[in-house]
């Protein structure tokens, strides 16, 4: 068959050349996520593969649900699983369970018993680890490894009536004490586990590993390509054995590749439920954390996380990203779809001598100067603004292109203004300027080509919003000195709360969690009114710290 395809990777690469050669007449692709927790942005890379193969090659992808360690999976992560997927923009074909197979993974396993290719080993898990060998050292032969089919078909069966006490026997595969690659050694298949089953109840006291349950799902959905991380490399042999042995007619490839790992960055699920059970994050959805459900809270568009995927590629060798290139990919979405607002961070109160109170000059904005369509919004000049204090200096630093005594600034979307006097409070700092507008300074009029250095955001005060602005940092400080233990690098400072920001009305119009670019200042997104004052969340910065 030709392929009229055009590979991005070496997966693609693969899948190519399968079809060429006639290995699988389609492509079926598979998302086998653990329900132990949330999806974080490493899951994200995993699904843009899978997902992204589906579309390239037309072919189907399903979600399966790798359940097969009861103990601590829950319906919660379920649903969060197939939220965030959504979110992300990709639908599975079929939603499946390991668990939806345990009857035939028993059948199976039974099968592999008739075949001689297992067996019931009465060794605890301390024995199986001790006989392993290791890396240079072939492993010890089970004394159970030879006991008759008859009598290990009798025992697995007890096995599944729960006739023996958790952890007392296992079914393992007998394949090679002595190979080269340990997982190998007559692994473990099956274990006796009592534990509630959150879809099977306790139907089963017995559960299969994941390296017999996954092949096995694999093949019964009918998949061609089981892509998974470089861990699993040294278990594609096993994964292999299992096939054959249980001869899958059309058994599925297992394709490996490297995880995604960002700097100063948790990926592991386990983790990251630590994080949230300590309580130092409030939930999954804590905006700081790498979770996609964090990250739809803290406002990342979800097209930016699978550009950022797109930019890092697929390989075959780990590396660690530069988690600026993610922030990279957030600005330059919201660069083009974020509308722009005037927030005065901390607010510097302004009376214009020239205007009489009451008095409102109104401008016409547009929402976004990248976006044709975004519309415009009205801002109102008034006697009473404020600007940011850090916009005004009495002592100008060198360079200084904001306002100071005596100076000229021009107001975003407004006039020019002229400072006249300031009013200092006890310490000596300033309480309110006094400035007086130039008439014409504004857009279109007579003084509007007025030089002036600098130009800064401003809100006036009698309709100013009170807003609260939630700013993140990196949950993880750097590696220093060689402290390598996140819990040694958990940032005290990763969420600063700044109260009494000002806002024009347009930062709490339009829909809910709509995000905004606070001129000069971030990108942010409205988390909702509390009190009298609306939250806002920084998604990122403007200034961009990425190297390209
Ligand atoms: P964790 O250690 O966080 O629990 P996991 O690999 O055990 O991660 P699974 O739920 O088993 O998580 O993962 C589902 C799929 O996502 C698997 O195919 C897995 O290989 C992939 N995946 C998980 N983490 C990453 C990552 N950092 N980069 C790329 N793919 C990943
Ligand atoms: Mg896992």
């Amino acid at each position: 068959m030709k392929v009229n395809v055009e590979p991005s990777n070496f997966i693609e690469d693969f899948i190519v050349e399968d079809l060429e050669k006639g290995r699988y007449p389609y492509v079926y692709t598979r998302f086998p996520p653990e329900p132990n927790g949330y999806l974080h942005v490493g899951h994200s890379k995993s699904l843009c593969i899978n997902f992204g193969i589906k579309e390239k090659f037309r072919g189907r992808c399903n979600l399966r649900f790798d359940d097969t360690n009861p103990a601590k999976e829950d319906v919660e992560y379920v649903e969060s699983i197939k939220e965030d997927i959504r979110w992300l923009g990709f639908e599975w074909d079929k939603e499946l369970y390991a668990s939806d197979y345990f009857d035939e993974t028993y059948e199976l396993a039974v099968k592999l018993i008739k075949k001689g290719a297992a067996y019931v080993c009465d060794y605890t898990a301390d024995e199986i680890r001790a006989t392993r060998g290791t890396l240079t050292e072939p492993g010890k032969e089970s004394p159970y490894r030879n006991r008759s089919i008859e009598e290990n078909l009798r025992l697995f069966e007890e096995m599944k009536e729960g006739k023996y006490p958790d952890g007392s026997k296992v079914l393992r595969a007998k394949i090679d004490m002595a190979s080269p690659n340990i997982n190998m050694r007559d692994p473990v298949i099956y274990r006796v586990l009592r534990a509630h089953h959150h879809r099977t109840g306790d139907k089963w006291c017995i559960y299969p590993m994941y390296d017999f349950a996954h092949p096995i799902g694999d093949a019964l959905d009918g998949v061609t390509h089981s892509i998974c991380t470089l861990e699993f490399e040294d278990h594609r042999p096993l994964y292999d054995w299992v096939c054959e042995q249980c001869e899958f007619p059309m058994p599925p490839r297992q394709i490996e590749f490297a995880r995604l790992n960002i700097k100063n960055t948790i990926m592991s699920k386990r983790y990251l439920k630590k994080l949230v059970d300590s309580g130092f994050v409030t939930g999954w959805n804590d905006p700081r954390m790498p979770t996609l459900s964090g990250m739809r809270e803290r406002g990342y568009p979800p097209e930016a996380i699978k550009e950022f995927c797109s930019r890092v590629g697929v390989a075959k060798a780990n590396s660690e990203v530069d988690p600026g290139l993610l922030e990279f990919c957030v600005r330059e979405n919201l660069n083009i779809h974020a509308d722009r607002a005037m927030v005065v961070e901390r607010p510097l109160r302004v009376v214009i001598d020239n205007m009489a109170e009451g008095e409102k000059h109104s401008f016409s904005v547009v929402n976004n100067p990248n976006d044709a369509n975004s519309g415009t919004h009205t801002v109102n000049f008034a006697k009473e603004i404020f600007i940011e204090d850090s916009d005004f200096a009495l002592v100008p630093p060198p360079k200084y292109h904001r306002l100071t005594e005596g100076g000229l600034v021009r107001l975003k979307g407004a006039y020019i203004v002229k400072h006249v006097a300031t009013e200092l409070d006890a310490e000596g700092r300033p309480s309110v300027i006094h400035c007086e507008y130039i008439p014409g300074s504004a857009a279109g009029g007579e003084n509007a080509g007025m030089k002036v250095k600098g130009t800064i955001q401003w809100v006036a005060a009698d309709e100013a919003v009170d807003c609260e602005l939630y700013k993140y940092e990196s949950l993880l400080t750097d590696v220093k000195d060689g402290v390598t233990d996140f819990n040694e690098r958990l940032n005290p400072d990763s969420l600063t709360v700044v109260s009494g920001a000002k806002g024009e009305p347009f930062v709490v119009e339009g829909e809910d969690c709509k995000t905004y670019q606070f001129m000069r200042s971030a990108y942010y997104k409205r988390a909702g009114k509390f009190g009298d004052s609306y939250r806002f969340y920084r998604i990122v910065s403007l200034k961009d710290s990425f190297n390209k």
